[in-house]
């Protein structure tokens, strides 16, 4: 039984928030490829969704999960450092690094977990030489947020994607003992926009800064062969990480970089010493999604020539999307209220494209976040496009 004083303040703080519009409820939905069937039984397209290759129905995926499970069973039993560390979890982990390009790679148990627990740990080694500046992107993801603010540390943070401004607080503090880290993501979540990297290894070559790197919403997707927008400047991001829940089609998340550095991660990040490794399911899905995704060239293709189409279509009907030229095009309408009311216009047409609001994006830019797959077909967009349209017109 809830204590009175727990409901009275949860009850209190549930109203406020509903008045609000910032209540957030789950919702259970049947899913067939991208067609979901929500609870009412209305078939809604998926366009909200991080599955941009279509991976995660996908039935060599499926079988390996099934596989893996048969052989290894359903939990790996222990954390990774005691007996979680299955051999062949060891070879996929190889793979990844092959895959990324770096000498060795890490998985961890999610995207959220790996950047709130590597970040502190990474500090607390940095701090051994001084206190660390870290220069953060204004729109990182909650998660780097989170580890920062875990090790303790003020961020020191830059405009969103200006790297101008960022080298003007470099050069600020240019004066002062210690070490500098930057902390950035490849392709933003809620904007679909990208870092431009090489600018950046520049800068922090520059001023003597360490790299740290999200390609959540890139690995699979951009660079050769989907290894992300850090294969695209080999060897010069200090710390990779990226996550295997979205073009990867399963869960969990890696850490990519020297083998020195991973060794590290080993013995002091938390968030992977203290937590049971991922099933087998989980790494037998990747493991097959190793084979597929360095091949997709044609479903890239697919997916960024829509995206194209999407924007263009967008623009014409008055509508903003920002800088985005990823797979992710937000329809930045403003405010949450007409955003809801977008979402739920969209849902009436068939579509699900989920309205984005405070906190997770700034005031004033709530916007409907679309995000494409290549398993999308071109009707499937030609009549997400109309209903848009209609929605630029009716606003
Ligand atoms: N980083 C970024 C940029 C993300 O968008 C997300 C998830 N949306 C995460 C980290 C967290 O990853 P996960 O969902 O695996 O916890």
């Amino acid at each position: 039984m809830t204590s009175p004083v727990l409901d009275t303040l949860l009850t209190a703080k549930l109203q406020t928030l509903a008045q609000e519009n910032g209540l957030r409820r789950l919702r259970g939905f049947r899913r067939n490829g991208l067609r979901l069937t929500d609870q009412s039984g209305r078939e809604l397209i998926d366009f909200s969704s991080n599955d941009y290759l279509g991976l995660v129905q996908h039935p060599r995926l499926i079988a390996a999960a099934i596989d893996w499970t048969q052989r290894l069973g359903t939990g790996a039993a222990a954390s990774r450092l005691v007996t979680g560390t299955y051999e062949k979890y060891r070879e996929v982990e190889q793979r990844l690094a092959a895959f990324k390009g770096s000498e060795a790679a890490l998985v961890l148990g999610s995207g959220f977990q790996a950047n709130a627990t590597v970040l502190p740990a990474v500090i607390e080694l940095l701090q051994v030489q001084g206190p660390v500046r870290v220069f953060a992107d204004r729109l990182n993801h909650a998660s780097l947020h989170h580890g920062l603010a875990a090790a303790g540390l003020r961020q020191i943070r830059f405009r969103h994607n200006d790297l101008n401004h960022l080298e003007s607080l470099l050069r600020k503090e240019a004066t002062e003992s210690g070490p500098r880290l930057i902390v950035t993501e490849s392709v933003f979540s809620m904007d679909g926009d990208r870092c431009d990297l090489a600018a950046l290894a520049d800068l922090a070559e520059r001023y003597g800064a360490i790299t740290y790197v999200d390609e959540a919403h890139a690995t699979g997707v951009l660079g050769p062969q989907g290894r992300g927008l850090t294969a695209t400047i080999p060897g010069r991001i200090d710390i990779v990480m990226g996550t295997l829940g979205k073009a990867l089609g399963g869960y969990g998340a890696y850490i990519a970089g020297s083998q020195t550095l991973i060794d590290y991660l080993v013995t002091r990040c938390s968030g992977f010493i203290y937590s049971t490794a991922l099933p087998p399911a989980v790494f037998g899905a990747l493991d097959a999604a190793l084979d597929l995704v360095p091949q997709m060239e044609a479903e890239r293709a697919h997916l960024h020539r829509q995206a194209d189409r999407l924007r263009s279509a967008l623009c014409a009907a008055g509508l903003a999307t920002g800088r985005s030229d990823t797979q992710i095009v937000p329809v930045i309408l403003g405010e949450a209220a007409d955003t809801l009311a977008a979402q739920r216009q969209l849902e009436e047409a068939g579509f699900l494209g989920i309205a984005i609001r405070p906190p997770t994006v700034p005031a004033g830019q709530s916007r409907l976040r679309l995000s494409l797959s290549a398993a999308h077909r071109e009707e499937d967009l030609d009549r997400l496009i109309a209903a848009i349209t209609k929605l630029g017109r009716s606003s």
